[in-house]
């Protein structure tokens, strides 16, 4: 079977009643016979058959030995983060997501976890960064929002003795398994692709081995950030539709990103399906297809100019977040990269002027005017409020 039919059919059919919808049991215990005899639940923060399917699925489909469920992306990396103790050094992707970013410099810091932020696309760089007190790689590729792509399994290669956690939100399971390139966890923001319609907020880790599994288990019970019944069954449904959505996503973003590079106003174009990118033989390698995000930035590089732009698209909806039916855009300087300090903005290429585009499910025709639009509105200064 293909994996599409595969993913579908795993996910059961109920046996009490045969609902074809996995039922939500939105209950917080679980009756019991005798004090410990039970059917496998006791407790929903420690286990709730909604979410356990949801676990069970987004395991399978990362080719992962189990997976677990979070009230949102960055619980999940706490999860992760709380492998490691004080002491510790994480060698990370420069390019990395904002709120892990902050994290990792407001919180873990002051309990002794230190962070060194390196250019990943080389891998002579980790191999550099890696000392004796790091524990952990931390990856994301491709990378949000410069899109930059790192050869995952050479990293999984020089890095062996370390744990190799890979946040896989912006490829998604369908374009990219970072298990089987060597990864040992893979994060994702099951918000974007996974559950796909902006509709909830969720985070999903799994991970390679039984000896992962039961420490990931133990901090999301002991730390508590699970995901809800009902909020566990909209990211199961949004699997079930993620092979279609991701297929004309990574069309869509593939024309945008080739008109993008015809235009006049337009200075660099970011997308791992264009041959000109840094890393596209790597992408191509490691991926399935190159995704539903394209960035760019302006030959007027100011944050004006930008504006402009962003606030002259019809269908594409300025918003944070990405990866859902509907296009998105967004202006990673003022938005999602605030809390990055400028000087570390501009040294990883988040320019003023740039724009981060979710391309959605819509007619491609539809999306390129719509991007012609908000180009020329840049040029000819339509009224902007
Ligand atoms: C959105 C995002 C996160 C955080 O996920 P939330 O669900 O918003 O908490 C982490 N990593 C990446 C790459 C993201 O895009």
């Amino acid at each position: 079977m293909k994996e599409e039919t595969r993913i579908l059919h795993e996910i059961p059919v109920d046996e009490l009643t045969g609902a074809i919808s996995v039922p939500i049991y939105q209950t917080s215990t679980f009756v019991q016979e005798a004090p410990g005899v039970n059917k496998g639940f006791d407790y929903s923060r420690s286990n709730n058959p909604t979410r356990a399917t949801l676990e069970k699925t987004i395991a399978s489909l990362e080719n992962g030995s189990q997976g677990f469920a979070f009230s949102s992306g960055l619980a999940a990396v706490d999860a992760v983060i709380k492998l490691l103790k004080a002491g510790d050094e994480i060698v990370a992707v420069d390019d990395i997501y904002g709120g892990t970013f902050r994290a990792f410099e407001h919180i873990y810091s002051k309990f002794g976890i230190s962070v060194k932020y390196v250019d990943t696309t080389d891998v002579t760089n980790v191999i550099d960064a890696i000392s004796r007190k790091t524990k952990m790689i931390w990856l994301e590729s491709p990378t949000n929002p410069t899109l930059k792509i790192s050869d995952l399994s050479s990293i999984a290669e020089i890095g062996k003795d370390l744990l190799l956690v890979v946040d896989n939100t912006f490829a998604s399971p369908v374009l990219q398994k970072p298990l089987d390139l060597g990864a040992d966890i893979v994060i994702h923001s099951g918000t974007k692709y996974l559950a796909g319609h902006s509709d909830v907020i969720a985070g999903l880790v799994v991970v390679g081995n039984e000896e992962l599994a039961e420490q990931i288990k133990f901090n999301q019970n002991a730390s508590g950030a699970v995901l809800g019944p009902f909020d566990s069954w909209l990211t199961l449904r949004g699997i079930t539709t993620l092979q279609l959505r991701i297929e004309k996503q990574c069309q869509n973003a593939q024309h945008v990103a080739e008109f993008l590079s015809t235009c006049s106003v337009v200075d660099e174009v970011f997308y791992p399906g264009l041959v000109a990118h840094h890393n596209h033989d790597v992408a191509k390698q490691q991926q399935l297809g190159f995704g539903g995000i394209v960035s760019f930035s302006l030959k007027d590089d100011s944050i004006e100019a930008a504006t402009k732009f962003a606030t002259s698209t019809k269908l594409f909806k300025l918003a944070e977040s990405l990866g859902g039916v509907k296009s998105l855009l967004c202006h990673p300087a003022s938005m999602t990269h605030k809390s990055t300090p400028e000087e570390i903005r501009h040294k990883t290429g988040i320019k003023d002027s740039l724009i981060r585009l979710s391309c959605g499910i819509e007619n491609c025709d539809d999306l390129l005017d719509d991007v012609n639009q908000a180009l020329a509105a840049i040029t000819y200064g339509e009224v902007v409020v």
